[in-house]
């Protein structure tokens, strides 16, 4: 991570974040496998997540500029077309906002080539990673910690996305940015010029009482990761798709566990008061499965329990061939 950041939030370096082994990019855990239960969401494998277009901040540009190799030249062609070339770094192109919204309302996320990251290499890997911005350095398809890390990675990528803003703003003041329509060689030097500046940046020429705050967020929601698996839980799944085993949503569309397919014999005995190990006597389910369960919001705490896949549908299962049906809760 470039230095100011650790110089702004040293928390990042002291506390360990979490290493989020699930979302190991390499061998993508959203790509459809023949094991998938009928419905399952998954991406395809010529964009999986990187259908975004990214905010890269004027000195995170410089410094990748820096570096050379795929990063750099794909900077340099976007920089000659002219396409979202602004002060306070690359940005997406007039009129993407629009499709880009319209896009995720008809599934393009995870799917379609038209909202492909400009970035993305077409072996699939990031070729601005090290130097990538806030929403990319902080969102991972599931979590260790199921939606505590969400939580906590929400609350850095807020800082960190503030910190960019802050630089980038900075570098404007202190130096003397490209008109519009100004040169590439222009452009390509101020980002450079960014780079070096921000290289020797103090944190108190950007930390005051806003980041303190948001450095708060940040150690609030990472003193509730770990938490401890209580004896009593209850069922709070958001979806299931049934294949040979059932496919369980909690806090995420992305984050899933996937349990023996006696899932719901093991519920039916959760009264809200029985402990979870009693109801698991004699069933398919063990505790590991439990655990996931738990990871991933899909069995929580009786007092924080719904039963409930859609507040307007009510209680619902989608069977392998695609239909829901409505189950009565009795
Ligand atoms: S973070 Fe993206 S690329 Fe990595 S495993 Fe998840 S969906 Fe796949
Ligand atoms: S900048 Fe990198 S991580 Fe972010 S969307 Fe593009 S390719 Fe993916």
């Amino acid at each position: 991570m470039p230095e100011v950041f650790l110089r702004a939030l040293p928390e990042l370096v002291e506390l360990p974040l979490p290493e989020e082994g699930r979302s190991g990019c390499v061998d993508c855990r959203m790509f459809a496998s023949d094991d998938d239960p009928a419905n399952r969401r998954t991406f395809a494998p010529g964009v999986a997540c990187c259908t975004y277009h990214p905010r890269l901040a004027n000195f995170l540009v410089g410094r990748q500029l820096r570096k050379g190799g795929e990063g750099a030249s794909r900077l340099l062609e976007r920089i000659e077309s002219g396409d979202g070339v602004t002060a306070t770094g690359i940005v997406p192109p007039d009129g993407w906002a629009q499709v880009y919204a319209e896009g995720r309302k008809n599934g393009a996320f995870g799917q379609a080539n038209f909202v492909r990251c400009p970035f993305l290499s077409d072996s699939m890997s990031c070729t601005v990673w090290a130097d990538r911005g806030a929403v990319c350095r902080t969102w991972f398809c599931a979590h260790d910690d199921g939606p505590r890390g969400a939580a906590l990675w929400r609350t850095v990528k807020a800082a960190l996305w503030e910190i960019e803003g802050r630089v980038a703003r900075w570098a404007i003041r202190e130096g003397s940015p490209p008109e519009d329509g100004a040169s590439a060689t222009a452009w390509t030097a101020w980002y450079l010029w960014c780079a070096e500046q921000v290289d020797g940046l103090a944190a108190e020429a950007i930390v005051d009482a806003a980041v303190e705050q948001l450095r708060d967020d940040m150690l609030a929601a990472w003193s509730q990761l770990d938490t401890k698996l209580p004896d009593v839980l209850a069922a709070s799944m958001s979806q299931w798709l049934v294949g040979d085993r059932i496919h369980v949503y909690g806090y995420s569309v992305y984050d899933s566990a996937s349990v023996p397919a006696s899932l719901f014999t093991f519920l039916s005995k959760l009264d809200g008061e029985r402990p979870w190990r009693e109801a698991l006597e004699g069933s398919e389910l063990d505790e590991a499965d439990v655990a996931e369960l738990f990871r991933i919001a899909a069995l929580v705490p009786p007092t924080h329990a719904h039963l409930c896949a859609d507040s307007e549908l009510g209680l619902r299962l989608q069977t392998p061939d695609g239909k829901w049906v409505a189950l009565d809760p009795e």
